[in-house]
């Protein structure tokens, strides 16, 4: 076997899809009156919180919010941040949404502040109005033909529109979308010539026949000006990072993909934002306040927190939703407890949603669609065994045992995870309670033993 063939192998074994912790998550499951359905979008009770998340974000959609700050408090495991998720998918990909956890802040390469001012400017969108070319025309005809190696192409268009010139440097991106969509003769087409994407927009009236075509080329008619429609306007949503970004330095196109950004200047940023603030005034761009959501808020620092204070006064601040599993505990670089490790007067501003403990069968549904998720077929019995292991444990751990059982399975080729599945990797992997027992064991006999004298 040649070394080509040996690498084409490990691609494709690289290429296996991973399932993230909430991919099966899709919305929050409400309804169109904002009713949390039981069981919807990959959600599972929480009725409360996903109602009072599914208001946030129906505020967010009105522009009724923007600054506002929301804080979502509960115990481990309680799906804190699967309701942050699921908010971001109710709002769509148009809305800017950044997801951190509050130790990202703290790094070498940069200031907390800039971390911070980096992740606030990465969820503020701004929607650039733009001429961009837009082709429209009357498919004459066409005819596909398969080559040799089997790939399909045009053999023959002939388009009839206003804007002839701006067709001729599509090639090939055209032809494939052409085939892609199916279009054939008689088709109203419109083509956007920077992404040579092409969509149909109905079927032609005046139908055009006996049409000479010469050759495998494209051919195209000349019809007059405003017959057939040649440009539209069109938008596109960047956040305020990547303006900053690209702005910063002379590669800063390069830098937004390698991650190599660092500090960006405050004058930098001044410019842009006035930048910005002319285009809004110009009518060329409109500002989409997105969402930061930042998961275990508690390990800021009081530095961070009063930035955040300060942010959240900015005209162009986004909405803020921070998580924590913390009670009453210190306010980190102080020595004052406050609660979930919040300086007061951050608090106060705040919309806090509370999520509660999960019951057995709200257990046994998460855990049911994590399966299917996961695509693990279970016995009904071990499902249930997982459940009672979730609940004496926790969900976070039951959900884990899932993939382990199911490899288990998949090795005595069973086609179904089963009680003894579930056994064998509850005894291989232990959770915390049982880790922590250990350890206190293993300290006694080995560490701090005082030895007995002989008798
Ligand atoms: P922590 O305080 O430890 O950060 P958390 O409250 O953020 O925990 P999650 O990570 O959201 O908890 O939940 C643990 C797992 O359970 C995740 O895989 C999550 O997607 C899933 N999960 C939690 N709640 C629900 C729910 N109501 N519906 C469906 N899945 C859920």
């Amino acid at each position: 076997m040649s070394n080509l063939q040996k690498i084409g192998e490990v691609k494709d074994i690289t290429r296996i899809e991973r399932i993230g912790a909430h991919s099966h998550i899709r919305g929050l499951g409400i309804d169109d009156s904002l009713e949390p359905r039981e069981v919807s979008q990959g959600m599972v009770g929480q009725i409360n919180a996903r109602k009072a998340a599914g208001l946030i974000v129906q505020m967010i959609k009105e522009g009724k919010i923007a600054g506002r700050a929301v804080l979502i408090g509960g115990e481990p495991g309680t799906g804190k941040t699967a309701i942050a998720m699921g908010m971001a998918q109710s709002l769509g990909s148009e809305t800017p949404f950044t997801a951190i956890a509050a130790s990202e802040i703290f790094s070498l390469e940069m200031s907390k502040t800039e971390a911070l001012t980096q992740a606030f400017r990465r969820s503020i969108g701004v929607r650039i109005k733009e001429e961009t070319e837009i082709i429209e025309g009357e498919v004459v005809d066409i005819v596909i033909e398969r080559s040799t190696t089997g790939a399909q192409k045009v053999g023959k268009l002939t388009l009839k529109t206003t804007s002839m010139d701006a067709l001729y440097d599509l090639g090939a991106k055209m032809i494939d979308e052409l085939v892609k969509e199916k279009i054939s003769a008689g088709d109203i087409i419109r083509i956007d010539k920077a992404s040579g994407k092409v969509t149909r927009l109905g079927r032609s009236i005046s139908r055009l026949r006996d049409h000479e075509v010469s050759g495998a080329k494209v051919n195209f008619i000349e019809c007059p000006e405003g017959e057939i429609q040649k440009r539209k306007k069109q938008t596109h949503t960047v956040s305020l990072h990547e303006i900053d970004v690209i702005n910063s330095r002379a590669q800063g196109f390069f830098a937004l993909f390698a991650g190599d950004i660092g500090e960006i200047k405050a004058e930098v940023r001044e410019q842009i934002n006035q930048k910005v603030a002319d285009w809004k005034e110009e009518g060329k761009a409109e500002i989409v306040p997105g969402v930061l959501f930042i998961d275990e808020v508690h390990m800021l620092d009081i530095e961070c927190f009063s930035f955040l204070n300060r942010a959240l006064e900015d005209d162009m601040a986004p909405i803020l939703i921070m998580a924590t599993n913390r009670g009453i505990t210190t306010i980190r670089g102080t020595s004052y407890k406050a609660p979930h490790g919040i300086p007061v007067d951050l608090l106060d501003r705040l919309l806090i949603i509370n999520t509660s403990p999960y019951t057995e069968k709200d257990i046994h549904k998460i855990l049911k669609i994590r399966c299917e998720e996961e695509d693990v077929d279970i016995a009904d019995d071990a499902l249930t065994l997982l459940t009672k292991i979730g609940l004496e444990t926790s969900l976070r751990y039951s959900i884990h045992l899932i993939t382990s059982a199911s490899l288990v399975a998949a090795k005595r080729k069973a086609t179904e995870v089963s009680v003894s599945d579930i056994k064998r990797v509850y005894d291989l992997f232990v959770d915390v309670k049982r880790s922590v027992k250990y350890l206190q064991e293993y300290q006694d006999e080995f560490l701090y033993e005082t030895p007995t004298p002989a008798k």
